[in-house]
This record gives structure tokens, sequence and C-alpha cells, in this order.
């Protein structure tokens, strides 16, 4: 997925990588076979996000009381793209919930304790050494 996003590859062209990856595997060893399978492993892990409609010109999500609107209160431009027979968002927002993000964060024991730097490492004897050591 990181190649993927880096290279700004098609889907069609990260499914044709999986497939050429999974033609040189060992029989056995798995590995997802198309961005849709990637998506969904990668959900399951923790690293899902949620889609919500947007405005155009970012004044407001929409979501909660906003959630059935269909323009903007603010500025008025409309939610949905015209001329389409579904509902089509004009701009879309992908919202990772933040808490999800952190306990992925401590599930290995690396990175956990790259998590763990700013309690376990610095010393504490008021010197001003790091961002953090001051008051604000
Ligand atoms: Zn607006």
């Amino acid at each position: 997925m990181n190649i993927k996003i880096q290279t700004n590859s098609s889907d069609k062209a990260f499914n044709q990588y999986l497939e050429l990856i999974n033609e040189g595997l060992p029989n056995g060893e798995t590995l997802p076979t198309s961005f849709y399978e990637v998506k969904k492993y990668m959900r399951d892990l923790g690293f899902g996000y949620t889609i919500i409609d947007a405005c155009p010109n970012n004044c407001v999500l929409y979501r909660g009381q906003l959630e059935a609107a269909r323009e903007c209160p603010k500025c008025k431009e409309p939610r949905f793209k015209s001329g389409k027979q579904k509902d089509v968002a004009l701009k879309r927002a992908r919202y990772s919930p933040i808490m999800d993000r952190l306990q992925q964060l401590f599930t290995t024991k690396d990175l956990a304790k790259d998590m763990r730097w700013h309690k376990d490492k610095r010393v504490d004897d008021d010197m001003l050494r790091h961002p953090t050591d001051g008051k604000t």
C-alpha cells in the first residue's frame, strides 16, 4: 500500500503487482490478490476509515444534524453532483479515529518503545532540552 500511494499507482496496476508477487511466492504463502482485499485486510487491522461528505468549500462536514442536508448551510453550495441518478458527493473526507491508530502504535514492542520515548528516556531536571519540557 505504501508503494501504491507513493507512486500514485492505479488500482489496476496495484492488482497486477499483487498478481506478479503472488506468482513468485512459494506454495502455501498467502498475500492478498487485489486492492479490495488489501483494503479489507487493513480495515481488519484497525487502519480503516469513515468517509464523510464535505462541503466543496470546506465549510462543513455532513454528519450529525447535517447528515441529511442537500446544500451547505453556510455557503449554499450543493452537496451532490447535478445530473446524476444517484447522489454523488462533490467532496468527501476520510476520517480515521485517533484511538484505533494509537492502539496500533502500541501493538509491537519496538513501536511501543518509540511511543514511550518521551516518558522513558527524557531527563527530568528542570532544564529545557525538548519543547515538551516547557510548561506550555
Ligand atoms: Zn460551504
